[in-house]
């Protein structure tokens, strides 16, 4: 018997799911896509769907020009990730998921048609470069957008299924801890573990479980940090910082969350140095400042509270601009009142 499934309402959106969902089940061949730097929500929601649309009988390749991080390599379906183009469909559909821009993902994806995409997404001012567009901007991860699709695809929520999804909701509301984890998605919460998502691997997994390295860092982060006298609390991560302890990007997962809750803090910011000199930045709001447009100013996006962006170095001219990008929305916010 499928299990039964309490989905809340589709909320309205400019293409609604229902022609996603006629796309999906008329074609054969699929692709998920995530972006660079992927995070529980994209590869969650992107192993749902794929075993869904497996289950359907349907063929399914995961591309990611990355590895999967460490943390989620628990995923059902999460060894079968594949870096090349290979073996795919000429007529199959691209999935991306979690993006506002389809430059976020990676640049082999450059070259497939917008006829050929479905972009199922939350950020705020996605760019609608698909063909079937799923954006629901105010819910709280992708995640859910893909429970509705398998839902309306009448098909089971499975145990892997359900820990996909939960990983997905978990992971973007920092385990239920930000303003959009609401009644509902905590309901949604509490159906995929009846459903039988092991909430306990996840936190465990996600939140538990630290590098050495990156436990190491964090403490350099946490004795080297500034916090202006407008509330903007920084620090920075070198290259030559990662390369003392052996650490990536990877592990730095959510670093720049020590930083937003020093007292007085009204938006944190995390300045991590790439090989090549660039600098990836994380902004993250204690919720009255929009880092979401500090980040469009710099060429990136996110959400209101999280945000993020890549800046030319050197150190001091990124740190420049993003004070400037930072200090500019709190003028704006100031001014709204
Ligand atoms: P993080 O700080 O964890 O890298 O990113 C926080 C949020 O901002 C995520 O939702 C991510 O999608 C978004 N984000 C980070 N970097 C960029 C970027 O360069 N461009 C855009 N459009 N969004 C970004
Ligand atoms: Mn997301």
């Amino acid at each position: 018997m499928p299990a039964r499934t309490t989905v809340p309402e589709n909320r309205r959106d400019d293409a609604g799911p229902a022609a996603v969902l006629e796309a999906l089940r008329e074609h054969r061949h699929f692709v998920m896509c995530a972006h660079e730097k992927p995070d529980g929500d994209v590869l969650g929601s992107g192993f749902a769907l794929g075993l869904a649309l497996k289950a359907m009988g349907k063929t399914v390749h995961y591309f990611l020009d990355d590895e999967v991080p460490r943390n989620l390599r628990f995923l059902p379906d999460a060894d079968k990730t594949q870096r090349a183009l290979v073996g795919v469909d000429k007529d199959a559909l691209y999935v991306f998921m979690d993006m506002s821009d389809r430059a976020r993902a990676d640049e082999a994806l450059a070259s497939v048609p917008q006829d050929r995409i479905v972009n199922i997404d939350h950020h705020l001012g996605n760019k609608r470069f698909g063909r079937w567009n799923y954006v629901v901007e105010a819910e709280a991860a992708t995640g859910i957008l893909v429970l509705n699709l398998i839902s309306g695809l009448r098909q089971t929520i499975t145990k892997d299924i359900a820990t996909c999804l939960l990983t997905a909701v978990i992971s973007d509301t920092g385990c239920f801890m930000y303003s959009n984890a609401t009644p509902s998605t905590l309901r949604v919460a509490a159906t995929l573990m009846d459903l039988g998502a092991d909430k306990d691997l996840i936190t465990e997994q996600l939140y538990q479980t630290r590098s050495f390295s990156g436990q190491k860092i964090l403490g350099r982060v946490l004795d080297d940090f500034v916090l202006t006298d407008d509330g903007i609390c920084y620090s920075a991560v070198s290259q030559t910082l990662l390369e003392e302890f052996g650490a990536t990007h990877e592990d730095l997962e959510d670093v720049v969350g020590a930083l937003r809750a020093v007292d007085h803090c009204e938006v944190a910011a995390l300045l991590k140095e790439s090989p090549d000199g660039s600098y990836r930045l994380s902004l993250r709001s204690r919720g009255r400042v929009n880092v979401m447009e500090a980040a469009r100013a710099l060429g990136g996006g996110g959400h209101f509270r999280a945000a993020g962006a890549t800046l030319p170095g050197p150190f001091a001219h990124a740190l420049e601009r993003m004070l400037g990008a930072v200090r500019a929305e709190m003028d704006a916010e100031r001014t709204r009142g």
